[in-house]
């Protein structure tokens, strides 16, 4: 049992002040074991369960340890990055400075989000000024370094957040780049909510004797969702996801597709049936994913077609459910999808819409998570109009559907339109970097160790 207070894990009374208005009244299981191993200037590899509260795992002892540094002067040389925290996406990114912000109010301590997809010139004035915890992604990271818009020689502590995203969206180059330049005497913690090979490999060459923490077996889920594949053909998948939508628990749904196409598009076409839907993925523009973001965390829009881009990290409060309408052919990003409902206690729902060419997938996926999930046979009526459903009411604000436009033509000239896409995420690399880092090898931790 956990009867660890925030007192007890020895944080400054400026710091606990936050935590109690933030509403913290416990440590999580993940914060309970991070905070003093960091506090004890110990290298970190933790792997948890997707809102866990593994932000302030590693946000609280990183702000504990930078106190000392905190200083009111506005001269910038007074606030060197000290602290830099990589994610690997835009929205986790903003979410995570949004949280360091929050813990680091009644401080000195200044902090800062650098990302892609914007202006670079909006940022540099704010990094000029000094900040000492940076949270960025690694290529805008890389622009400002190549701008000599930021400093990294006093950096004393570095986190790589979902470092596991960060492998497969091919950050390693970037990753690679900006480690040189850090101070070889630092403190690195490590996060990843799976544990592939490749990043146990990763921590070996990235941590020096790492503590490894976990708080649930690693690839699990939170026993609070419950998961349910519908075996369906594609042709009848829209039909089952607009069935699926209509149930009473599908107030606030995030649906997931493989493709920015699909999402597009799957986003029209229930908008012109009536639902209050937008999609997130990375060939929007930065604004326009953050507006569909606000939009659906408000209640305003009730289903988010989301890429994987959106998959981690976010943490919408009660999301109830989550619907895969196609699932993922890396069986990690499944763990990540469903991750998005189910946090922080609460009960959610995960539907998966499998066809059968997609039901090689599914066996890696159970696989994967040592579970066998319920299936189900769908049935769908073979008609693609969406019934009529009552008007939202006015106390029902998360429930804005609307009837149906009657006689709408089925055909719409978006659909005919080139697909062009805009280079805003990095391309995954074809063959994997080779990973030369600049520490000295650690021991490979037993936990890491194959069985075989
Ligand atoms: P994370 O896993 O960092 O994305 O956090 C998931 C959610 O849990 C966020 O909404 C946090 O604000 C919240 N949270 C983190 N730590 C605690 C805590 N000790 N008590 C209550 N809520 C927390």
């Amino acid at each position: 049992m956990n009867t660890v207070s925030f007192a007890d894990l020895k944080l400054a009374p400026e710091i606990l002040k936050a935590l109690t208005e933030a509403g913290y009244t416990t440590p999580t299981p993940i914060q309970a074991q991070a905070i003093p191993a960091v506090l004890d200037d110990q290298d970190l590899m933790a792997g948890a369960q997707t809102g866990t509260g593994k932000t302030a795992a590693f946000a609280l002892p990183i702000l504990q340890k930078l106190l000392p540094h905190a200083s009111a002067s506005t001269s910038p040389a007074r606030h060197p990055v000290r602290a830099l925290i990589l994610v690997p996406t835009r929205e986790l990114a903003v979410q995570v400075e949004e949280s360091v912000k929050g813990y680091a109010k009644y401080t000195n301590l200044r902090s800062l989000v650098v990302y892609g997809g914007v202006d670079i010139r909006t940022q540099t004035p704010h990094l000029k000024t000094g900040v000492e915890i940076l949270v960025a992604t690694p290529g805008r990271l890389l622009d400002h370094i190549e701008q000599k818009t930021v400093q990294l020689n006093m950096v004393q502590m570095l986190v790589l957040d979902e470092a596991d995203r960060m492998l497969d969206m091919g950050f390693m180059p970037a990753l690679k780049r900006i480690l040189v330049l850090l101070p070889r005497r630092r403190q690195s913690l490590m996060f990843s909510a799976t544990f592939s090979d490749e990043i146990k490999k990763l921590s070996e060459d990235f941590l020096i004797y790492p503590t490894l923490i976990e708080v649930a077996r690693s690839n699990a889920l939170a026993e609070n969702i419950t998961q349910k594949v519908y075996l369906v053909e594609q042709a009848d998948k829209h039909a089952l996801l607009a069935q699926l939508l209509r149930g009473d628990d599908a107030k606030q749904v995030i649906v997931f597709t493989k493709t920015k196409l699909t999402a597009s598009r799957l986003a029209r076409q229930l908008q012109r049936e009536g639902v209050s839907a937008d999609a997130i993925h990375g060939d929007k523009s930065q604004l326009e994913r953050q507006q569909a973001l606000e939009s659906f965390k408000q209640g305003k829009v009730s289903v988010l077609i989301a890429t994987d881009v959106a998959a981690r990290g976010l943490d919408i409060d009660h999301l109830p459910m989550v619907i895969n309408y196609e699932i993922p052919h890396a069986a990690e990003d499944y763990v990540h999808r469903i991750g998005r409902t189910g946090r922080a206690g609460a009960s959610g729902k995960a539907f998966s819409l499998v066809s059968p060419e997609e039901e090689k997938y599914l066996v890696e996926i159970e696989k994967l998570i040592k579970t066998t999930i319920e299936k189900e046979t769908a049935v769908v009526p073979h008609t693609h109009a969406r019934p009529a459903r009552p008007a939202a009411t006015a106390n029902e604000p998360h429930h804005t559907y609307h009837k149906p436009v009657a006689n709408k033509p089925a055909h719409d000239p978006w659909f005919d339109q080139p697909y062009i896409p805009k280079v805003t995420e990095p391309a995954p690399p074809t063959t994997r970097p080779a990973f030369a880092l600049d520490k000295p090898k650690a021991p490979i931790p037993a936990l890491f160790r194959r069985s075989n």
